[in-house]
C-alpha cells in the first residue's frame, strides 16, 4: 500500500516552502499550519525531496 504523508502541525512554523513547492499535495488549513490535503498528489520522490528533505523543522513525516 502507498504510504500516506502528514504534517505535525504543531511543531510547524507556516514557512510556506511545503505549499510552495508542491501545491498538489500541501495547504495552509485555517490553523495556519500546513496540512497534506492530498498525499497522492505528488510522487513520493518530489515529496520525499522538495517537503520533507526541505522542511526546515522537519515536521513533514511518511505513514505507513
Ligand atoms: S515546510 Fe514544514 S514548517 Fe514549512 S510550512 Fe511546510 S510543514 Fe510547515
Amino acid at each position: 500500500m502507498r504510504k500516506t504523508v502528514v504534517v505535525d502541525q504543531d511543531e510547524c512554523i507556516s514557512c510556506g516552502v511545503c505549499v510552495d513547492s508542491i501545491p498538489e499535495v500541501f495547504r495552509f488549513a485555517d490553523s495556519g499550519k500546513a496540512e497534506a490535503y492530498d498525499p497522492a498528489g505528488a510522487s513520493e520522490d518530489k515529496i520525499q525531496q522538495e517537503a520533507i528533505d526541505a522542511c526546515p523543522v522537519s515536521c513533514i513525516h511518511w505513514r505507513e
